[in-house]
């Protein structure tokens, strides 16, 4: 018996598909962005969920590098007009920070649920 965490347990790819941290059946999310309050199937309350803006700044610093160093080498291989810019990169910043931000939000309350983080609470005054 081991305490440490096997590789199997963790629940990366439930996360990143939208499913219940516990279970892996029931839906994560309802729409594209907001939480349920709870698992369809297994009935696992929702309401540690709480990514805040994590998986916002990993799509900006993931996709902000993809698109900052591709127009870099196309600005300094091939010197395009600006509207060429424009009209290559604004598509690609829409699509490298919002196709990934449910699967990283997904991810994230997954790994929350399997590491039971939650928010610092005050231990209560001890009597000594
Ligand atoms: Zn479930």
């Amino acid at each position: 018996m081991t305490d440490q965490i096997s590789q199997d347990d963790l629940p990366i790819g439930r996360g990143i598909q939208g499913r219940c941290p516990r279970c892996g059946e029931g839906r994560l999310f309802r729409g594209f962005l907001s939480v349920r309050p709870a698992c369809e199937h297994c009935g696992l309350d929702y309401s540690f969920a709480d990514a805040g803006d994590g998986p916002a700044v990993f799509a900006i610093l993931i996709g902000g590098f993809i698109v900052v160093f591709a127009a870099l080498i196309t600005e300094i291989m091939y010197q395009p007009p600006y509207w060429m810019h424009a009209v290559l990169w604004l598509p690609l910043v829409l699509i490298v920070t919002l196709v990934p931000l449910r699967p990283i939000k997904g991810l994230l309350i997954a790994l929350q649920y399997h590491h039971k983080a939650a928010e610092g609470r005050h231990a209560g005054r001890s009597e000594t």
